[in-house]
């Protein structure tokens, strides 16, 4: 089963925390993008082995929701020309609340968009205008009730802790009414100040408080409670979700399965290579334009600009940072052993014993196989536990 990802490196602003590929005022460059990305989508999908099912679609970005609804129908076309879909495909797209009208998300819904994650953030006025994001909690609850009205029965709402000065009080706040709003799937990442971004500068100067890691410590401890108490389920260190509402897009990843990548700047991993395309809209917009189609081979477009065919120590390296991010399932001894054709314990020997004498993993059994997952301690201290699969 494959999965699909789509970037759309628009904003209306740029936020000063951010690092993704995406880039404000160029709106008048939407059309002849989501041209190329059609261009793209029909090229790959002609070379995808005819017993490739599609199982999810993630449009991310940058702000997917600056498109328009006839913009998505096409590109939402143009993936079912290409590809066979299985039956029930997840289709998910991020959303800004503000940017999204009834309308626009009653043509989601026409075009078969069957999820929507809105990046909220906060609820409080002050973290928001901190963030530098466009959007108040109003026109959360807008978008929300109007999603709920075009017949989503599937949302997602993001939310940042650990912002410079944050109360430990507005974060509960903000978690709370998040919760009131009822959406299947909550995901909760703490904010990480990136090198090159305002935030990342203005830390290094010392302009800006960093997050007190303790305190985001606490908070990230407090939403795991909270939320349990709510009846959603953690599945994943920053992600919860009620039954049966994981969002399997992101679990294809964490399970290290395959993804194609569309659109400036998106990252894909197909038969154990890595590959990434072109981040600037209008080069990738040009590579799209006049190609000799001959030279590439399935995943390759014309828009990829780095790959990598990965080695098999590396392939479970990734496995195993991927895997255990998933806080029920982590990683299963007979799944790594059917990839590998070894024991995960036969590989990393030493770094298992050693993070299950910190406390860090544990192991049980699960449908017969064993199972190594993070413990609640290890969830806290991730980085620790990854930083021993590391390859090399
Ligand atoms: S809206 Fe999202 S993607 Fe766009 S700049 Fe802000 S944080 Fe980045």
């Amino acid at each position: 089963m494959y999965s699909l990802y789509l970037h759309i490196p628009f904003c209306s602003h740029r936020c000063a925390y951010c690092d993704f590929n995406t880039y404000a005022h160029q709106e008048d460059s939407i059309p002849a993008y989501v041209q190329a990305l059609m261009r793209e989508i029909h090229f790959v999908g002609e070379r995808t082995p005819p017993d490739a099912i599609v199982h999810t679609v993630f449009v991310g970005g940058g702000t997917p929701s600056l498109l328009s609804g006839s913009q998505f129908d096409s590109i939402l076309r143009a993936l079912r020309a290409a590809f066979k879909f299985s039956s029930a495909p997840e289709i998910s797209i991020e959303a800004n609340p503000g940017t999204i009208s009834r309308e626009k998300l009653d043509a989601l819904r026409r075009a078969g968009v069957n999820r929507i994650s809105f990046g909220v953030q906060s609820a409080n006025t002050e973290e928001l205008r901190m963030l530098e994001r466009e959007h108040d909690f109003l026109d959360v609850i807008e978008a929300v009730g109007d999603a709920r009205k075009a017949g989503f029965d599937n949302l997602n709402l993001d939310i940042i802790y650990g912002l410079p000065e944050q109360a430990l009080s507005t974060w509960q706040t903000t978690v709370g009414r998040i919760v009131d709003l009822h959406p299947e799937h909550i995901s909760a990442y703490a904010l990480t100040l990136e090198h090159g971004t305002p935030f990342g500068r203005w830390a290094n100067k010392g302009l800006l408080p960093l997050p007190n890691p303790d305190l985001a410590a606490d908070m990230y401890e407090w939403a795991c409670d909270f939320l349990a108490q709510e009846n959603y389920q953690q599945y994943e260190i920053s992600n919860w979700a009620k039954p049966e509402k994981q969002c399997r897009h992101n679990v294809q990843y964490w399970r290290s399965k395959p993804y194609i990548a569309f659109g400036a700047g998106a990252h894909g991993y197909v038969n154990g290579m890595r590959y990434s395309n072109v981040l600037r809209i209008k080069t990738y917009i040009e590579r799209l334009s006049g190609f000799s189609a001959d030279k590439y081979q399935f995943p390759r477009s014309p828009a990829i600009v780095n790959a990598r065919e990965q080695t098999m120590r590396e392939e479970m390296s990734d496995y195993m940072l991927n895997n255990l991010r998933l806080t029920e399932t982590g990683v299963s001894g007979s799944d790594f052993r059917s990839r590998f054709g070894c024991g995960v314990a036969e590989v990393y020997p030493e770094e298992i014993a050693e993070l299950i004498r910190d406390d860090l993993l544990e192991k049980m059994t699960s449908d017969n196989s064993e199972v190594i997952r993070l413990t609640k301690r290890g969830r806290l201290l991730g980085n620790q536990v990854f930083m021993r699969f590391v390859d090399g």
